[in-house]
């Protein structure tokens, strides 16, 4: 058991995004980032004697902190603007899916406007097909947003440890764009969060099987938020796939506060954990005064998500390996999308976390 009962931060309202399916590689594939995911986590930390505290709206500022208003705005009105659209006797479906993306090799540099058709304008903000908007979607993410903020309230108020369910999850949310089942970054509100209350330097550990190309993104000229991360390696053709690689270490005041340890497909928790650890030397070497857990359990071997090969037993090590930084934490949730073993990781890490 935990030395002592983390405070769980949840919101019913998290269960209101339903990707229903995600459009990958031109067929449209059934969503693995469900509402279920909040239940089975839920119920492993209550079982576990963990303190569930249910959220509640939260100001804008750690929001708008990380990212452009223009993408609040867009995701706040994308599902009410496709249902006033004549989507529903076009396609008959209520999801929001982008079907064109004004990248630089499209505008060439011309003035190119915002699309009115909100399937084309959605190409401006989304930079994948998979991650679509539909009612509820705005609802969801700002609550799991939410979660992240008063999570790391209650760490600026002392706790050693808090754990944000936020879903859906966020480190692929970048500055002004969403992909890869994110819309806003959870984990960088959370660093954002703590950095107002006090914080000098936060240092974000991302354990999630991929990369967090939107907390990366959003903190690359930054010298007071320090990103790194163990993934897959993203040159073995996983996603982000465009970024994640180890030459990444930041730019301007940033240069050196950017890490990415990639990882070979089919590794397991011997170079796992060793990433794990020099990571965990790394904020500390660093100065850190606070940590961010970017918590994916899509590292473990059964996930249906990632080639990593990690154990229940790795997940615990990692905590503790994290634990032993000593310095207050908000262990954020991202992916992880096995529901039988899903809670069982979590709760293995916060164990491990606790009793460091
Ligand atoms: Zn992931």
């Amino acid at each position: 058991m935990s030395q002592y009962a983390v405070p769980v931060v949840w919101s019913p309202e998290t269960r209101r995004h339903d990707p229903r399916h995600e459009v990958w590689v031109g067929v449209a594939t059934e969503g693995t980032e469900t509402a279920a995911r909040v239940d089975a986590i839920l119920e492993a930390l209550r079982t576990e004697g963990h303190d569930l505290v249910e959220s509640r709206p939260q100001p804008d500022d750690a929001l708008l902190a990380v990212h452009e208003p223009e993408l609040l705005e867009f995701l706040r009105s994308a599902a009410a603007r496709w249902a006033a659209g004549p989507y529903r006797d076009l396609v008959g479906q209520e999801r929001v899916v982008p079907y064109l993306f004004p990248t630089p090799a499209m505008t060439a540099g011309m003035p190119a406007r915002p699309a009115v058709a909100v399937h084309a304008d959605a190409g401006r903000f989304a930079y994948d097909t998979m991650t679509l908007v539909g009612p509820g979607t705005w609802e969801a993410a700002r609550a799991a947003a939410d979660c992240a903020v008063l999570a790391a309230g209650l760490v600026a108020g002392g706790a050693p440890l808090a754990y944000a369910l936020s879903r859906p999850p966020g480190h692929h949310a970048t500055p002004a764009g969403f992909g890869g089942s994110c819309y806003l970054n959870n984990a960088a509100v959370a660093a954002a969060t703590l950095r107002a209350s006090g914080a000098q330097r936060v240092g974000i550990v991302d354990i999630d099987a991929h990369q967090g190309n939107g907390t990366a993104a959003i903190f690359y000229e930054r010298a007071d938020m320090l990103y790194g991360s163990v993934h897959v390696d993203p040159a073995a053709g996983w996603f982000p796939h465009v970024v994640g690689y180890a030459a990444e270490t930041g730019v301007g005041a940033g240069e050196g506060a950017t890490r990415n340890l990639p990882l070979p497909e089919g590794s397991g928790d011997e170079q796992w954990l060793a990433a794990v650890a020099e990571l965990a030397e790394w904020v500390t070497a660093a100065g850190c005064d606070h940590l961010v857990v970017s918590l994916g359990v899509d590292a473990a071997a059964d996930d249906p998500e990632s080639p990593l090969q990690v154990s229940a037993d790795g997940y615990r090590e990692a905590g503790r390996l994290l634990g032993e930084t000593a310095l207050p934490a908000v262990a954020v949730q991202e992916g992880g999308y096995h529901l039988p073993t899903l809670g069982g990781l979590v709760a293995a890490y916060l164990d491990g976390h606790a009793s460091a």
